[in-house]
């Protein structure tokens, strides 16, 4: 086993104090070690309280009522897209849209650019280890306007290379390139910046699925000069039910509203409607008002300890998580090597299935997913049908990922 030590500034066991479920004890009555990250990472106290504090201090809608407590409420929702917008560097509050997630933001996307931009022969270009998330919208759009979904493969060591992308753009042509920042699966870390600059140099707008980025690097939406960004809540330690849509101003404001309904509309007659210039455009009826305040409690939290740290610390885990996965006969790591990937591993076990694992590691205290994680194709592409995934956060050990090792070793004697 190889020995690392922690070249970052974080003190683990203090930021652990703050996450009142990682104390808890595992149904097997061990220690719970929880991996299961890459799915939906856990809340800080601050993100609880603060939640908590709105609905027992100032709670009220938002963007409707004169009265002290709507005015709370919206100040605070108004705070919590501000800090949205400064956690990633975009030039505007306006181009900040609260969704329910990254699912609902890529499907706005869809519906709303999608439907006015493409037409029959058109080409949307994916990467083939994109989450379900990032596809199926695009299918459908297909379905209802006739444009084509293209894929680009992975090599056999798992990877996408520069020239992978130039070609398929010279290929495809397409008026879209949507891809993942970093793959739920493979783990793998894309070069977001720079194929976004090919993208745009082949006439493409570009959508990055930031899900499994936002909680790992600095984004900088300027830096990296996407048309879309998308990001869910509950992957940054905020709450469920809130993800933000990042658009370029001038895109958003071209683009026609998705949902219709209150908020959303500057007049509405018995003939028609008005639609209400950016942000509210796109966050009909009442939005995740309290989830937002969540959202930028979580931010705040990341903030502080700081995102070249938390990258830096889950680099390490997921180092020693890849290295010690390798060593042990019979599994087999389904991913690059460790320096292109962050916090995430998958693996396969000879002759064990993957939900035999995830049981099977249950019963140590280690929580991993099993399953196809919403990357069907990938799976598909790769011919295997399950994986096991370990994926650690900024709060989880080196010993944690020792335990995780040690069970992985024990899975083979169980099974054999
Ligand atoms: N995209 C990626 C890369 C993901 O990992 C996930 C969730 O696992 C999603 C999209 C979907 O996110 P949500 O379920 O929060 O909408």
């Amino acid at each position: 086993m190889i020995v690392t030590t922690s070249p970052t500034n974080l003190d683990v066991a203090k930021i652990r104090e703050d996450f009142p479920i990682l104390g808890i004890r595992s149904a097997s009555d061990r220690p719970l070690v929880y991996f299961d990250n890459a799915a939906s990472t856990q809340r800080p106290t601050s993100v609880i309280e603060a939640m908590s504090r709105c609905y027992r201090e100032y709670y009220s809608n938002v963007h409707r009522g004169i009265h002290t407590l709507s005015e709370a409420s919206t100040q605070a929702y108004e705070n919590a897209r501000a800090t949205v917008a400064s956690f990633m560097n975009a030039s505007s509050t306006n181009e900040v849209i609260f969704a329910a997630g990254t699912t609902a933001a890529i499907n706005t996307v869809s519906r709303s650019w999608g439907d006015q931009n493409l037409s029959q022969g058109d080409v949307i270009l994916l990467l083939i280890s994109e989450h379900h998330a990032n596809i199926v919208p695009w299918h459908q759009l297909a379905e209802r306007v006739g444009c084509r979904v293209e894929f680009i493969s992975v090599d056999e060591e798992f990877l996408i290379d520069d020239e992978a992308v130039a070609s398929a753009l010279r290929m495809h042509q397409p008026k879209l390139f949507a891809f993942g920042a970093a793959s739920n699966t493979l783990g793998t870390e894309y070069p977001v910046k720079r194929w976004t600059r090919m993208a745009h140099d082949a006439g493409a707008t570009v959508l990055i699925d930031a899900a499994q980025a936002a909680p790992h690097w600095k984004m900088d939406v300027q830096d990296w000069d996407a048309d879309f960004i998308v990001f869910s809540g509950h992957k940054v330690c905020g709450p469920t039910g809130i993800g933000v849509l990042w658009g370029r101003e001038s895109l958003l404001d071209s683009m026609p509203p998705f949902l219709g309904g209150g908020g959303m509309i500057q007049t509405v007659t018995t003939d028609g409607f008005t639609a209400h210039a950016l942000p509210e455009k796109f966050e009909a009826g009442t939005p995740p008002i309290v989830e937002a305040i969540g959202l930028e409690a979580a931010i705040d939290y990341l903030t502080d300890v700081g995102m070249d740290n938390i990258h830096a610390h889950e680099r390490l885990l997921g180092t020693r998580a890849d290295a010690g996965l390798r060593e042990i006969n019979g599994v087999r790591v389904i991913g690059p090597t460790a320096e292109h990937k962050g916090g995430i591993n998958s693996f396969v076990i000879d002759g064990v299935h993957a939900h035999d694992v995830s049981q099977f590691l249950d019963g140590q205290g280690v929580a991993v997913r099993a399953g196809h994680h919403c990357t069907m194709p990938l799976h598909h592409a790769i011919g295997v049908t399950a994986t096991s995934r370990a994926s650690c956060y900024f709060y989880n050990t080196v010993e944690e990922v020792d335990v995780f090792l040690q069970a992985v070793s024990d899975v083979r004697d169980r099974f054999a």
